[in-house]
């Protein structure tokens, strides 16, 4: 039978924020009352899956077991939340409990739509139809890759934002381009990048150097392009017009291989409840990471309101100010407004090369290191590939708060 329970501090979600703000929290004070709720036994380090997608990282490497990355002295739960009442200071689970709590953390990441577009779930997976969202998927977007042949056309697709990670959808883009180029396949191959905003990034400043890197490639950019439907038997993908001057009409193209990023949303569980907004995130105080309504509530990471590019770079910089902002609750004292929107996106323009695109909101443009971000770098390369991965695992999972700081008074080289 179902039972209740109750904890000083809940946790919803044990993914890249759940277990970072545990283990930090753990740091802090060891005798914290913690539980996660968690239904997942498997955690991927998701950053990574552009490298296993492009055939230069293993999937097994993004997986660890979740039970071996819950914080001594945190409770786990195995089970999903299903409902929130912040009234009472209680969520609702699958099995039919609850959880009570003092403090709620609210992080169960988003919600991949794949039965938005048309065709796609079914197409998925076979016949040229892949995606690095997925890592029941992400191998065989290599395995597409690599069969690509003299003259093949090859359709890369962005839905609207927000999405996790904005940048995934073009890093395999150039990385598949430059491995036909590699093999002397580009030019007689036909690569499609289909957005559906009108820029290639929310950043001017990156965009601008990011058109350039696309043309280098002889890749055809077609912005404001939203997949709507994929025929797995005719090896055709449709897209609407969603602006410019041929709004309101579709586009049908013929593929041998094409990149899907699905159309993302808030978890169902989350639309409607009453921590939501009328979005359906979870509402944050985009400084204070603190829900506005019910003080004891905090969210961060992918299914949070703030207006942050979703990415693991964008919770090293959360997760601590939540856990600083609980402590302050705990302690009766102010809460800080500690988070700036910082994220960053490591843009792979190529196998071995990385342009660093770092921002906080509002599009300031705020790198770590004191160089032109816009360089594509072999050194940020090998920080994609070992460094962040190490710092994900071993340091930010083991809940260190202590990062090196972006430089936000940075001024922007011209072009
Ligand atoms: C292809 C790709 C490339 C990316 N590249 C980068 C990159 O280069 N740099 C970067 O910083 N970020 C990148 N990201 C984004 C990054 O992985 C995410 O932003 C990050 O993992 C979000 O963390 P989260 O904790 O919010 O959600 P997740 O890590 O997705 O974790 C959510 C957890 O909640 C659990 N959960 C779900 N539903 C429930 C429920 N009902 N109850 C309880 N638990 C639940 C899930 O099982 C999961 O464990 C990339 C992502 C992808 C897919």
């Amino acid at each position: 039978m179902a039972e209740s329970q109750h904890h000083r501090i809940v946790i919803i979600g044990g993914g890249c924020a759940g277990i970072t703000v545990a283990a930090s929290l753990k740091r802090r004070d060891a005798d914290l009352d913690i539980a996660i709720v968690e239904p997942s036994d498997e955690h991927y380090y998701q950053p990574a899956f552009t490298l296993v997608g492009a055939g230069t990282y293993k999937l097994a490497s993004t997986r660890r077991a979740e039970n071996n990355l819950i914080p001594d002295g945190v409770k786990r739960v195995k089970d999903s939340a299903v409902s929130f009442d912040p009234d009472n200071k209680s969520v609702g689970l699958a099995s039919g409990g609850s959880l009570g709590y003092e403090y709620l953390v609210v992080c169960p990441g988003l919600q991949l739509n794949w039965s938005a577009v048309d065709g796609l779930s079914e197409a998925l997976g076979s016949g040229g139809v892949c995606s690095n969202y997925s890592a029941d998927t992400v191998e065989y977007t290599w395995e597409c890759i690599k069969s690509l042949k003299a003259g093949s056309t090859v359709l890369f697709t962005q839905p609207a934002m927000p999405i996790k990670c904005p940048g995934a959808p073009q890093k395999i883009a150039y990385l598949a381009s430059d491995h036909l180029r590699k093999h002397r396949l580009l030019e007689s191959c036909h690569v499609h990048f289909l957005p559906q905003g009108p820029a290639m990034f929310s950043v001017p400043f990156f965009a601008a150097a990011l058109d350039k890197v696309a043309a280098r490639y002889g890749i055809d950019v077609h912005f404001q392009h939203n997949l709507a439907s994929v025929n797995a038997d005719a090896k055709q993908a449709t897209f609407n017009v969603v602006g410019g001057d041929n709004e309101g009409t579709s586009v049908s193209l013929d593929y041998d291989m094409i990149h899907v990023t699905p159309p993302q949303g808030p978890p169902d569980f989350v639309k409607g409840s009453p921590l939501a907004n009328e979005a359906g995130w979870i509402e944050a105080d985009q400084n204070t990471m603190q829900h506005p309504r019910y003080e004891n509530v905090f969210s961060l990471g992918d299914v949070c309101s703030t207006p942050n590019s979703k990415t693991a770079a964008a919770i090293r910089k959360q997760a601590p100010v939540v856990v600083r902002n609980l402590m302050h609750l705990i302690e009766a004292s102010e809460v800080e407004k500690g988070y700036d929107g910082y994220a960053s996106c490591p843009l792979t323009t190529a196998y071995g090369k990385v342009m660093m695109a770092e921002f906080v909101y509002g599009g300031k443009v705020t790198p770590t290191f004191p160089v032109d971000p816009r360089k594509e770098r072999r050194s940020y390369w090998w920080i994609k590939k070992t460094g962040l991965p190490h710092m994900y695992w071993d340091y930010m999972l083991k809940g260190h708060e202590w990062f090196k700081g972006h430089d936000t008074d940075y001024v922007e080289p011209a072009a």
